[in-house]
């Protein structure tokens, strides 16, 4: 059986703990690998080889850091096929869809590269008399990125790449079910010529990643994960001075307008509800359909769709999903589906049942749909994390914008109409981080950023896009009077421009 340790200082080092976790393969519910987790001291090992070698990395022109991530773009590109498969084989997903998770990470180190034009700082001539300004961006020093398991290449690149760009050392701490694809990435980055230490892998759970939280000699941390936790590493984070930027859960709604084409709406709803086994913090999870008519005629259409929905192997290319993460996380899932049943929800579709031929053990479920849902239900409150999607009917469109910006979350959202003007009204009234329009997923492109609103998302700054630049670096601001002869004798008030 593999057996993953850490990656410190440019190696491989085995876990000294004694503690490990088990990292299944969802397909076959069997144990693929054991990933070690790090103590206090292993993690304080980490962030000492970091901070030995970051002042170097710091020094190293821009251009030159941003080589490097240039060079890991072919490399990945070179092992895309076989990353891809260990992400399905330990996260569930498709082996396309894996793929996908890795674009979106690439997509971000490619925006990095572009990074060097962004830490420009700004310069005023003459601002008072010989006075010159200028601010400079520089580094943080050791920063850290704490992810979760749903986009293991994806999220790890988001945090890293922007990081480094911007000459900072890196402490990863992925999450302990698919370890895989994270250690792969950090190798691929050596291998690319980082220098030893600039990016660490530390595997762990709570232990770790508390030890880096209390650890004032990290600058920052990047988290990604549910948001109770979330708020937990914001506030530890912030007892010890560290800038935190913390993304939480959703429940991301897509309201379906009475003058909506009904095929494409249900088309976004099966693959954005579904997709990955709903195991997104982009997944749609609730459809809102405004008016009676328009949601009668949703529910005739989706509930076919998903009864069809083709479950399969995450090595099987034709199927819309694969298996759960864990099965833990699935009979969390069907927990929820119980409970959606007792709370008085109609239970359209019920995939709770569906078994893998000849794979009984993986973590398999079927889609789930539930009509009538209403808003002071726990399906409707809190995140499910699976194949299971709500649907609340909505009298009129005021109802439906007051759904998602009433909600504790506020992630994503979605609105699918050929309203323009009720397009555009949505968009600027919805108490929410990211809105699509007639897309369903409206991940934006990373020369934007990334951030939810409300419970999604604590810190002040979103994730990639100009923003990195922003939270990874500190700005520092030189007032100097050239030349250094103006005498102006001693001036007892505060200098005014
Ligand atoms: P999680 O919160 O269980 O774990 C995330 C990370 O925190 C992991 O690295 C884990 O090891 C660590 N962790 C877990 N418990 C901890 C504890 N008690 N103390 C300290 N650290 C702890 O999340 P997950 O199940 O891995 O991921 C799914 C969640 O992530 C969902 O809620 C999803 O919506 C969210 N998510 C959010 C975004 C976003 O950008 N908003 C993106 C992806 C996923």
């Amino acid at each position: 059986m593999r057996s993953i340790g850490h990656f410190i200082g440019g190696k491989h080092v085995k876990g000294t703990s004694g503690r490990f976790a088990d990292v299944f393969e969802p397909m076959t519910g069997e144990v693929q690998a054991q990933v070690a987790l790090a103590s206090k001291a292993e993690t304080r090992a980490a962030i000492e080889n970091a901070k030995a070698a970051q002042p170097d990395w710091a020094a190293t022109n821009p251009q030159r850091r941003t080589r490097v991530l240039m060079k890991f773009l072919e490399l990945v590109a070179r092992d895309n096929d076989a990353m891809a498969e260990l992400l399905a084989r330990e996260h569930g997903k498709t082996i396309p869809d894996a793929k996908g998770d890795i674009l979106r990470g690439v997509e971000v180190v490619e925006f990095a590269l572009g990074i060097p034009h962004l830490m420009k700082g700004e310069y005023t001539e003459g601002a008072g008399p010989g006075i010159d300004l200028y601010s400079m961006r520089q580094p943080l020093g050791v920063v850290a990125g704490i992810t979760p398991f749903n986009f293991p290449a994806m999220i790890p690149m988001w945090k890293f790449a922007p990081a480094i760009a911007c000459g900072n050392a890196f402490i990863l701490k992925p999450s302990e079910r698919d370890p895989g694809v994270p250690m792969k990435l950090a190798e691929l980055m050596l291998e690319a010529g980082l220098p030893p230490g600039i990016l660490n892998v530390v595997n762990g759970d709570k232990e770790s990643v508390d030890a880096i939280l209390d650890d004032r000699d990290i600058a920052a941390v990047g988290f990604v994960g549910s948001s109770s936790i979330a708020q937990y590493i914001y506030e530890r984070a912030a007892a010890t001075g560290k800038r935190a930027q913390c993304f939480g859960g959703a429940k991301n709604h897509m309201i379906i307008m009475p003058d909506a084409d009904m095929d494409q709406s249900v088309d976004a709803l099966i693959g954005a509800g579904y997709g990955a086994a709903g195991e997104r913090c982009m997944a749609v999870s609730v459809a809102v359909p405004v008016g009676k008519t328009t949601a009668d005629r949703l529910m005739e259409k989706l509930i076919p769709r998903v009864e069809s929905l083709k479950i399969g192997l995450s090595t099987d290319p034709t199927a819309d999903y694969g298996p759960l993460v864990t099965k833990a996380a699935l009979e969390r899932v069907k927990d929820y589906v119980e409970i959606g049943i007792k709370e008085g929800a109609k239970l359209a579709v019920d995939g709770r049942g569906f078994k893998m031929q000849g794979y009984e053990k993986g973590f398999y479920m079927g889609g789930c749909l539930f009509d009538n849902v209403t808003k002071d239900m726990r399906i409707y409150k809190e995140e499910i994390f699976g194949p299971v999607l709500s649907v609340v009917r909505a009298k009129d469109f005021d109802e439906a914008v007051a759904l998602p910006s009433d909600h504790e979350y506020g992630n994503g959202v979605a609105i699918f109409t050929r309203d323009g003007d009720a397009a555009r009204e949505f968009a600027a009234k919805v108490n929410v981080g990211m809105v699509g329009i007639n897309v369903p997923i409206p991940v934006p492109v990373a020369y934007y950023t990334f951030g939810g609103w409300k419970r999604s998302g604590f810190g002040d700054l979103n994730q990639y896009g100009p923003d990195s630049v922003r939270f990874y670096t500190k700005t520092k601001t030189v007032t100097s009077r050239w030349p250094s002869g103006v005498k102006e004798g001693a001036d007892f008030s505060i200098p005014t421009s």
